[in-house]
């Protein structure tokens, strides 16, 4: 999926760059510089967290939380870049005569298969219930986790006033 939205990003933005409208290259419209930016760093968010995930494999460390994060982010970012490369590219991203429309189909496949996108939330969660605990369940005092006067995560299990009073009290 990252390499299907790269593809199709490095065969738009030169399109961009060539298209004249109102007299003016439309890559130098400041409105569509910004969309451009925003989406070249979800890619590069989603190859972080894909080449990470390679990393902690060949690493013989635990990947699966985070392979599910860069299978679901990268499928995301695919859907997100290639539908944003067709409204770029105007009505003849939307056109067969373009590549960028076969790039947009393809992608809608990254969020379904191998693990739809809710599967890979669903493990995300899961990892994330194991990292942490219930101070209740093991006994702790909520108190223990409030350090420095800041607040935990914990302020949706207890009554925020009585943290507010224990953090303020001397
Ligand atoms: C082009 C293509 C190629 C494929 N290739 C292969 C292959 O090579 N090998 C293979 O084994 N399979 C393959 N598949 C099958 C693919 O893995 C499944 O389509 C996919 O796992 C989703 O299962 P499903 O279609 O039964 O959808 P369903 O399980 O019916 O899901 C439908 C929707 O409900 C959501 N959903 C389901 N359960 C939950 C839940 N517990 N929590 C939250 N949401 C949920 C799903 O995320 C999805 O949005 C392929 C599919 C396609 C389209």
């Amino acid at each position: 999926m990252l390499g299907l939205a790269q593809g199709c990003f490095d065969y738009t933005i030169p399109y961009m760059k060539e298209r004249m409208q109102f007299g003016k290259r439309i890559f130098g419209f400041q409105g569509l510089q910004h969309q451009v930016a925003h989406v070249a760093t979800q890619l590069e968010a989603a190859r972080l967290l894909t080449y990470d995930t390679a990393r902690l494999l060949e690493a013989g460390k635990p990947f699966i939380k985070e392979a599910s994060m860069a299978k679901y982010y990268a499928s995301e970012v695919a859907s997100l870049t290639t539908s944003k490369c067709i409204e770029w590219m105007g009505g003849v991203g939307y056109t067969k005569d373009y590549p960028v429309e076969k790039y947009f189909r393809d992608a809608k496949i990254g969020t379904i298969y191998e693990g739809t996108s809710n599967i890979q939330l669903n493990t995300i969660a899961k990892h994330i219930g194991a990292e942490y605990c219930c101070p209740r369940e093991r006994g702790l005092s909520p108190w223990l986790l409030v350090e420095n006067s800041k607040l935990s995560c914990l302020v949706g299990e207890v009554n925020l006033h009585s943290i507010e009073a224990f953090c303020l009290s001397p």
